[in-house]
């Protein structure tokens, strides 16, 4: 017996990780959490290209069990 949540909640947004400019959080916003497809894009290429790539790190193969018996 509360006050049921409102049908006209305040539009949420959060920071655009990008840009820093306010990103619509809401289902019509598909690219949040960035405020367009464009920042989303960017972060995502900069993550592919190299910002996450690590250098010559690749775990060893799998057949290579170390206290199997
Ligand atoms: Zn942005």
């Amino acid at each position: 017996m509360a006050p049921e949540d409102k049908d006209d909640a305040p539009r949420r947004t959060v920071k655009c990780p990008q840009c820093g400019q306010a990103a619509i959080w809401a289902p019509e916003n598909r690219w949040r959490p960035f405020c367009s497809e464009r920042c989303r894009q960017i972060d995502l290429g900069a993550w592919a290209s190299d910002q996450y790539r690590v250098a010559g790190s690749e775990p060893a193969p799998d057949g290579d069990p170390e206290g199997q018996a």
